[in-house]
């Protein structure tokens, strides 16, 4: 499997040492402790709002999923905040940028 390819289908990924049993974030083919091959599935698409702020009409946030990573996203519908509950409605690729839609989970 392939971190890229995945997210352009709209599937986040992250991938996770077999051994060690941690998340590697940024996703990688090797665990970065003890450098055995990383194994990939599919990441929870429900996370923590961490901070958000708003750029004309439009909040983005950074979000923690699995209690691990954090990844920034553009929010499409709902008032975000701190320490609140946000769904990952869409996720891909665009001029080579990663990119995450998320909705606020009342
Ligand atoms: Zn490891």
């Amino acid at each position: 499997m392939n971190f890229e390819s995945e997210l352009k289908k709209g599937n986040f990924l992250i991938s996770e040492c077999i051994h060690c049993k941690i998340i590697v974030w940024p996703p990688s083919e090797f665990c970065n402790q003890c450098l055995n091959e990383n194994s990939w599935r599919k990441c929870s698409r429900k996370g923590k709002i961490i901070e958000f702020s708003k750029q004309k009409e439009t909040y983005f946030c950074v979000a923690e999923f699995e209690k691990s990573i954090k990844i920034m996203g553009e929010i499409v519908s709902g008032e975000p905040k701190i320490a609140g509950q946000i769904y990952i409605v869409d996720c891909g690729i665009v001029n080579e940028n990663y990119f995450l839609k998320m909705r606020v989970l009342e």
